[in-house]
């Protein structure tokens, strides 16, 4: 029998890594009951499907798998006494008054009340109707993440002759996921030097001659003229399996009736539009579309919160607090991430502050003010700087951004109207790359107006 509380200090909505991590941090930091809600059969979250390794070095200071990252999550908070965990749960509604409709297999459809909420909900996958690539509707187009599940939890290969169509990091993982299950890796060479990059491919480096049961990823294709993903991936996923990466290129048609026979690809132009003559055709039987993340903010559309128009998650200040006031939100609901890491780091903030809220343990707020993006900055996280007096302050912020192109030996500036805040130089700095920089404590206690960060190129 499942007891539910009357009031719970903390109700998070989605139990991946986020929302674990910011259990765990609300507990430690005071609060005495918090409710985690999870649809999924299991805790985790995307973590589950993911088993290369690469995760957690930032936080946990050690190499870990995706399933690895998150039971180390699930494990910081499962014998909490503070903290109970409902799977199979669906959160349908969050209201203003910090309650939440929620639905399972065990309670139907119940009410439950919180001092907060936190949102946790992650993203999800833009798919081929968002990116409308023309052509007909057979079998074998898949998003990178429905693949990925198929073969990494369902045991099922989706195809054996792969094209992919972007390069972020689901799109590489992807590519060096289906060569190893079809233990057939490309045998020729590329046509180019020895220094080849994947990023000069040409249509010759496409292995056609091909045939004898296994699964090959043809090839990748880009349609930025830079690759969108970390460059260990682009290393480890695609130049130590010949995988060719056709940048400033996409699929213009799909051809097929049952299932998937080829793509056509042509060159696009700077305008990101396909250039006539271009054109070449590359066989295969299976399409994985890597083509960004959506996070997944139907449940904070319609509580009213704000979002922010390019990252598609809830504004929010430096304690992860959207414009409404006790509704937190953390992780990938807020904007994508390229490091489980900074998930944490993130969720961690939300988790005290939603705790410190919950116990009315909050210095009350005196200066407003908002953080914009200058030169060469496309997004940045958090929006807003809810401060209280300088003495109540003793915590400084982080800044997380992304810039809008690939650029080398910059400098980015934090300002607070023209005095520098913040100078940090940057060998590289690339759209695929999160960039965190802190502004400490004391100079958050001088703060008067508003920020704003850019690049000095
Ligand atoms: C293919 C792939 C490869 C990756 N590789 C790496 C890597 O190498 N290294 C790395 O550090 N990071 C990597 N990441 C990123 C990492 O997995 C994510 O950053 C992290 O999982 C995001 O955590 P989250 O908790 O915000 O979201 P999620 O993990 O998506 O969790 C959100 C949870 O909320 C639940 N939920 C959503 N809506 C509701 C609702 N209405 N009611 C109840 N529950 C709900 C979902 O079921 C889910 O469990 C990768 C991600 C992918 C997809």
């Amino acid at each position: 029998m499942i007891e539910i509380k009357d009031l719970y200090d903390i109700i998070i909505v989605g139990g991946g890594p986020a929302g674990l991590s910011a259990a765990h941090s609300a507990v430690e930091n005071g609060a005495e009951s918090v409710l985690v809600l999870e649809r999924d059969r299991e805790v985790g979250g995307i973590l589950q499907q993911c088993i290369h390794n690469g995760f957690g070095l930032h936080h946990f200071k050690e190499e870990l798998t995706g399933p690895g990252y998150a039971q180390r999550c699930y494990e910081m908070v499962k014998d909490l006494p503070q903290v109970q965990i409902l799977t199979n749960t669906m959160v349908l509604e969050v209201r203003e008054n910090k309650s939440v409709l929620a639905i399972s297999p065990d309670l139907g459809t119940v009410e439950i009340k919180g001092k907060t909420i936190i949102l946790t909900m992650g993203c999800r996958e833009r798919t081929r109707g968002a990116i409308r690539i023309p052509g007909g509707r057979p079998a074998g187009i898949f998003t990178a993440g429905a693949a990925q599940r198929m073969v990494n939890i369902e045991g099922y290969l989706p195809g054996r002759e792969v094209v992919i169509l972007g390069s972020g990091d689901i799109g590489l993982i992807m590519a060096r996921r289906m060569s190893l299950e079809g233990c057939n890796v490309s045998e020729k060479k590329p046509s180019s030097s020895t220094k080849r990059t994947p990023a000069d491919a040409s249509p010759a480096d496409i292995d056609n001659d091909w045939g004898n049961g296994g699964c090959r990823v043809k090839a990748v294709l880009e349609i930025c003229p830079f690759s969108n993903g970390l460059t260990r991936n682009m290393v480890q996923c695609l130049d130590d399996f010949n995988i060719p990466l056709f940048l400033a290129h996409t699929i213009v048609d799909i051809k097929g009736t049952d299932r998937v026979t080829g793509v056509t690809v042509a060159k696009v132009d700077e305008k990101m539009q396909p250039i006539p003559g271009t054109e070449f055709d590359i066989p295969c039987d299976t399409v994985l579309l890597s083509v960004g993340l959506i996070p997944e903010n139907e449940l904070s559309r319609e509580l009213g919160v704000s979002l922010h128009p390019l990252t598609s998650g809830p504004i929010v200040d430096q304690h992860r607090e959207t414009d409404k006031e006790g509704i937190f939100a953390a992780g990938n609901v807020v904007h994508v991430h390229d490091l489980v890491d900074f998930v944490s780091d993130e969720a961690e903030i939300a988790g005290k502050y939603a705790a410190l809220t919950a116990l009315g343990k909050l210095a009350p707020v005196e200066r407003r003010l908002s953080v914009n993006t200058g030169n060469a900055v496309r997004t940045c996280v958090p929006q807003k700087l809810n401060l209280p007096s300088a003495d109540s302050v003793t915590a400084g912020t982080r800044l997380f951004m992304r810039v809008t192109k690939p650029m080398k030996k910059v400098k980015l500036l934090v300002k607070c109207g023209d005095e520098v805040v913040l100078s940090k130089p940057l060998m590289i700095a690339k759209p695929s790359e999160m960039i965190a920089v802190e502004i400490p404590a004391d100079k958050m206690k001088t703060l008067n107006g508003d920020i704003t960060v850019g690049i000095e190129e």
